[in-house]
């Protein structure tokens, strides 16, 4: 059993760190806001009587040895930055709902064989320095420790610099070892389980995606003076796209998004009908295959419009992210043990990307949502109820504990 009271104390102390008068918290990647929280996570792990190493991306483990120290760790955890104006739940919750996880069996009084690492990964939000997710991309090797340490943000202060700075460029070697599991609690971020009434998400994958530039190109003509009949208008033909590219997307719900956002006109001049037109498009699935269709169906579509209508097309396709499948044991402890509990659940995708997308690549993976309200996040509103918040760690705890013994 987990203490949800305790849980969300610690919560609500770690969120006075950085926080916003209008409720949020501004933890930003290796600020001194940062560091404040990591000593505090460090302060109450150690009191829980785990030993904390730092690995030389900054990333936080915390251990709880296990009987048969030779055996990989189960790991959980999150990240403790947040984004400029950001709320109280996001990565937080993963971080302490682990860290719950290690007070309960401390209060349970269990053993067990695989040790436990609660984690801290370094800047997940990406939105001080280049990327998102780095603490976890240098761990699994995505991204190499010099190129990391080298990028900087917008006032030129580098990653590394920063990282020695708050006392957190540490010296074990990042990564490159196996690992039991990983599991990682998070607010979900999108309203789905709150609008379900259901308190834990079992999420089976995160979505893919895939961007397109495309290119119209017709014919500039006077807007006076030439006849509909004749006109080669680009943006009529993108106009029709964008629907087309819309239904696309409807074709294949509940799931996949498609969303045009960014238009240029050339040459933009409200009497000259637009010779050619720029978009671009963001399609999101969790399954390769119907990304692929959905693909199709979109780029075929644009296709045959441009055809119609006697204009030229170019498409560029600009980024592929593959979906990410998490590990199928995994999941099913997750739906059994929040059975066992009581604890209504249900399957879901993760909309947005999180480290957990990240240690797929190298360790069996699961995520547990909890609901957040009106599924806002990345805001200062974001809010999540303590006894949600509970559910979903009671659930991790029960999870942790059958990867570490099995
Ligand atoms: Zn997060």
């Amino acid at each position: 059993m987990i203490n949800g009271d305790r849980q969300w104390q610690s919560h609500m102390e770690m969120a006075r760190i950085g926080s916003t008068p209008a409720g949020g918290v501004c933890r930003l990647a290796l600020s001194d806001e940062d560091k404040e929280s990591r000593d505090l996570f460090v302060q109450w792990a150690e009191q829980a009587g785990c030993a904390v190493r730092v690995d030389r991306a900054g990333n936080i483990f915390a251990r709880r040895p296990g009987m048969d120290g030779n055996l990989p760790p189960v790991m959980t955890g999150s990240h403790l930055d947040t984004q400029p104006l950001g709320g109280r739940f996001d990565g937080a919750y993963g971080v302490l709902a682990g860290l719950e996880v290690i007070r309960s069996l401390n209060d349970d009084g269990l053993e067990t064989r695989a040790p436990i690492d609660v984690v801290v990964w370094t800047d997940e939000e990406g939105c001080r320095f280049t990327s998102k997710t780095m603490g976890s991309m240098v761990f699994t090797g995505m991204v190499s420790e010099s190129i990391v340490y080298d990028v900087s943000d917008p006032d030129g202060k580098t990653f590394g610099d920063e990282l020695k700075r708050i006392g957190y460029a540490g010296s074990e070697p990042c990564g490159g070892y196996p690992i039991k599991a990983y599991f990682e609690a998070h607010i979900e971020q999108g309203p789905l389980l709150e609008q379900a009434g259901i308190p834990v998400g079992a999420v089976i994958g995160a979505q893919g995606q895939r961007c397109f530039i495309i290119t119209v190109t017709g014919e500039e003509g006077h807007a006076g003076t030439l006849p509909m009949d004749q006109r080669k208008d680009s943006f009529l033909g993108v106009a029709r796209m964008t629907v087309a590219i819309n239904r696309a997307a409807f074709k294949f719900q509940p799931v996949p998004v498609a969303t045009i956002a960014h238009v240029q006109v050339r040459p933009n001049s409200r009497n000259t009908i637009a010779g050619e037109t720029k978009f671009t498009i963001d399609s999101r699935h969790p399954d390769a295959e119907i990304l692929s269709a959905l693909e199709e169906e979109m780029l075929g579509a644009c296709k045959s419009i441009a055809e119609e209508m006697g204009l030229a097309i170019d498409v560029e396709r600009t980024s592929v992210a593959p979906p990410v499948s998490f590990d199928p044991i995994l999941i099913d402890s997750v739906r059994n043990s929040a059975e066992k509990l009581g604890i209504p659940h249900m399957d879901m995708f993760s909309a947005a990307g999180h480290d957990a997308c990240k240690l797929a690549a190298v360790a069996p993976t699961a995520m547990i949502f909890v609901p957040c309200e009106n599924g806002i996040s990345h805001n200062e509103l974001e809010n999540a109820t303590p006894e949600d918040l509970a559910a979903g760690t009671e659930v991790l705890y029960a999870v942790v504990l059958e990867a570490a013994n099995s």
